[in-house]
């Protein structure tokens, strides 16, 4: 009796705060996605468009994806049988592993059960090997970086997110000859800003630093052979470690580091993470090579999210919705309270059959409150025609203010030439062409 007080206490008091969270129960469709099922607790079953979902090409219902999926699955069966160490690498997952090295231009790869555990487990097994080692991380890490930073018993400091003059000075008032474990992401999921990965890697240089990047948003979206921002940058080669996931851009589940070999075999030696928990089932490994090998080859892919990205942008801020700046494919709109966060989540379900979950605290800052669109390159234009009819009814019902209209310019010289798969004849995606019917 006195327990169940105390549980049900500490949920009060987040509905109090107005950010108690609520689950959409949905019912996604290969053949329809972005398109799926929700099935309200109260209420008959509707069709809802899904505008908030990291699988951010459409990679988990691509029939190449499934089918190597479930092909694996007749012929190795459900579960991987075990942890790594007693009996749980499988052939595909050694495949795997192969790949996302190749895909990083690193000598090895070791994946983890998911890009949490990767952060966690990776960054204080490394930061624990190197003797009296100073971590310095941005301030807006991702909650499983900053896990990681804690896990281990080195010093950290906290550099304010993407200032590099800051890192710097922390930096300078080392001894050269410390070692030092710079932690950051490459696209930070929640602003969609971008870090200056070059000036950090020079920065890294001067101060005789390692370095350590998140590319969880960016793999499979960036780069010529979708590697991530690193690679569009060309600064792949100056990092030492990459981590990422198979679950967002890939589409599939879990996590992985690639970097040189050493790296990898003292992680996968010394992190209980790793060693103690039962690897990943031999057809989610075969999905995740088969995402990322048709990322790697089809930048199309690439192009049409970009584009789909930059039109969902430029349509909102046309017709004045606060759309929150940068220069990524995540568009954050800005509601800045909670309960009216939750409220326009709402309303656009119920009204317009449009899924948004709501980012409120302490996903963002309490003040920074935002509805979260990502657009796919399954959004096909009609999709996105109706999101602004009912993101403009939300606005003007809920009484939430609008921006001056602007524009911002396309990032194709010409919209012509950016052919993107869904209005291909020829097209290699045939759910895309199914939704552009
Ligand atoms: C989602 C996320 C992770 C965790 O990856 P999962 O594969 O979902 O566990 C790690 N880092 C960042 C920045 C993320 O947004």
């Amino acid at each position: 009796m006195h327990y169940s007080e105390i549980f049900e206490n500490a949920i009060g008091q987040l509905k109090s705060e107005k950010r108690y969270r609520v689950f959409a129960n949905l019912e996604r469709d290969t053949e329809r996605f972005p398109n799926a099922i929700w099935r309200p607790d109260n209420g008959p079953a509707r069709d809802v468009t899904i505008w908030c979902s990291n699988d951010y090409l459409g990679q988990g219902v691509h029939p190449e994806v499934t089918k190597a999926m479930a092909t694996a699955a007749k012929t190795w069966g459900a579960g991987a049988g075990g942890t790594r160490n007693i009996s749980g690498t499988s052939h595909p997952l050694v495949m795997l592993e192969n790949e996302l090295a190749d895909l990083h231009h690193k000598e090895a790869a070791l994946v983890f059960n998911s890009g949490w555990i990767s952060n966690l487990a990776a960054i204080s097994t490394i930061a624990d090997l190197l003797p009296n080692c100073l971590i310095l991380s941005d301030a807006l890490n991702h909650n499983s970086m900053i896990e990681g930073v804690r896990r281990s018993s080195a010093e950290r400091k906290i550099w304010r997110h993407n200032d590099v003059a800051h890192l710097e000075e922390l930096l300078a008032a080392e001894p050269l000859e410390r070692n030092k474990l710079i932690v950051f992401e490459s696209l930070y999921s929640m602003d969609g800003d971008i870090a200056p990965i070059k000036e950090i890697c020079d920065l890294a240089e001067k101060y005789n630093a390692m370095t350590y990047i998140d590319e969880v948003h960016a793999v499979a979206m960036y780069g010529e052979r979708g590697a991530g921002v690193c690679e569009r940058d060309g600064q792949m080669h100056r990092i030492d470690v990459i981590e990422a996931t198979l679950a967002k851009g890939f589409g599939v589940v879990g996590g992985y580091i690639a970097a040189s070999a050493a790296i990898c075999d003292a992680v996968r030696s010394f992190a209980p993470s790793f060693i103690f928990s039962t690897a990943l089932p031999p057809a989610v490994c075969m999905a995740a090579l088969t995402s990322v090998k048709i990322a790697k080859e089809r930048p199309e892919l690439r192009m049409a999210h970009q584009r789909q990205s930059w039109l969902t942008k430029h349509a909102l801020m046309r017709a004045g919705l606060p759309v929150m700046q940068n220069g990524s494919h995540i568009v954050p709109v800005f509601v800045g309270n909670a309960e009216l966060c939750k409220a326009a989540s709402d309303m656009l379900l119920e009204r317009h059959n449009i899924y948004i979950q709501p980012i409120n605290y302490p996903t963002v800052p309490r003040g920074a409150e935002r509805l979260r669109i990502t657009p796919t390159p399954l959004h096909g234009d009609a999709h996105i025609t109706h999101l602004i009819e009912a993101m403009v009814d939300v606005w003007t019902t809920l009484g939430l203010p609008f921006a001056e209209a602007s524009d911002i310019e396309s990032p194709f010289a010409n919209d012509a030439d950016c052919t993107y798969p869904h209005q291909k004849q020829d097209c290699s995606y045939p759910q895309m062409k199914r939704a552009a019917e």
